[in-house]
């Protein structure tokens, strides 16, 4: 057979989740918590009535409009849905790409943007944060005059780095250039921060987020909020029925519940900041400020890889991100989980600290 497979999509490796049966999970910013016997009762009778015979509501209003209540949107922003924040950002570039369109983001950033840039044969651009992790507006400035990128993802805050950025940086931005500027607000319930309230002001503005770090990711369910004429451009290019029955009912359950996610959600913060508190207390880490339900650290004199995989024999799942990313070196990411594994995860880094020879 000819290869007909793309060089580009050849040069990848592909998004890799690694096994973690048996092991306390800390590598993929879940919530850990689950609902109530009485909830999870409720929630099952609403699903006896679900129709799994036919297509699901092919614009899913319902959801819309119990997202657009609950969740602070504008009334004259348009919204949309996606499988998960990740099929928005394909519809995104999908409405966008040509030869010479350019995707425009940040590095160290979440890999989606670039990764799906290659899906679709488009030229990214990553322009380097500055030693603190903030961004270089200077820099940035420059690279869109030079670049002109058809859109500019800003993951707000940042993953893998925790941070909010300067919303003066951010509003430069989005005030000089012409490129669709996407704010992933993907944590947005752990950072009391958002462009939501800025949609009205700027028709080059997308604000994205996610229910699954709030604690819904097994229904992969994603939104964005934008400027109508732009949004529905994009809509045309959303697949039919892209989102499934079970997902729009539950969806809309747990947002009608929404005070146990909020419940989960304030103590999830009170447990990053203890664990801030005694990751800061250890010697030899580097630990950056969160405003996320993960924490970025930096091994100053150990080895990460080392680290890494003591805390993976012990049965604790982190995130090694010592070779993502030049600038990230020796650095290691922890979601906050429950009060029990954090004490666990803390207790194996200890002993790891202590253990790993380099
Ligand atoms: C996790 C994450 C997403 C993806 O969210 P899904 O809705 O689960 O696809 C998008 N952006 C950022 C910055 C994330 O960290």
């Amino acid at each position: 057979m000819k290869d007909w497979i793309r060089p580009e999509i050849k040069a990848l490796t592909a998004y890799h989740v690694p096994d973690a049966t048996g092991h306390i999970k800390l590598d993929a910013m879940e919530n850990p918590y689950q609902w109530p016997p009485e909830l999870v009762d409720q929630w099952l009778e609403l699903l006896r009535d679900a129709r799994l015979n036919r297509y699901p509501d092919p614009s899913a209003d319902d959801l819309k409009l119990k997202i657009r209540s609950s969740l602070g949107l504008p009334p004259e922003s348009e919204i949309i849905l996606g499988n998960g924040s990740d099929e928005l950002i394909q519809m995104i570039l999908m409405a966008v790409s040509g030869q010479d369109r350019v995707v425009m983001s940040i590095e160290p950033s979440f890999v989606m943007y670039k990764m799906i840039a290659s899906f679709l044969n488009m030229s990214y651009v990553g322009v380097p944060l500055n030693d603190r992790f903030e961004l270089d507006i200077e820099r940035m400035l420059e690279d869109i005059k030079q670049h002109q990128p058809a859109v500019i993802f800003i993951a707000y805050p940042n993953n893998p780095t925790g941070n909010l950025f300067s919303e003066q940086a951010i509003d430069k931005i989005l005030t000089t250039t012409d490129a669709i500027v996407v704010i992933d607000e993907a944590y947005f319930s752990f950072a009391d921060k958002s462009y939501a309230h800025k949609l009205p002001n700027h028709e080059n503005l997308i604000v994205m987020r996610t229910v699954s770090k709030m604690g819904l990711a097994g229904l992969r369910l994603g939104y964005m909020a934008g400027n109508k004429k732009l949004l529905q451009e994009i809509d045309k290019v959303r697949l039919p029925y892209n989102i499934n029955i079970l997902t729009q009912l539950s969806t809309e359950f747990a947002l009608q519940n929404r005070h146990i996610l909020d419940t989960q959600t304030e103590q999830i913060k009170r447990d990053r900041k203890k664990l801030l508190a005694a990751l800061k207390a250890m010697d030899g880490l580097e630990v950056y400020p969160s405003n996320a339900n993960f924490i970025l650290l930096r091994l100053e004199n150990k080895n990460a890889d080392d680290v890494f995989s003591i805390l993976k024999e012990q049965r604790v799942l982190i995130k090694n991100l010592s070779h993502a990313d030049a600038s990230l070196d020796n650095c290691l990411r922890v979601t906050v989980g429950t009060e029990k594994e954090n004490e666990k995860f803390l207790l194996t880094l200890e002993s790891a600290l202590k253990n790993s020879v380099k």
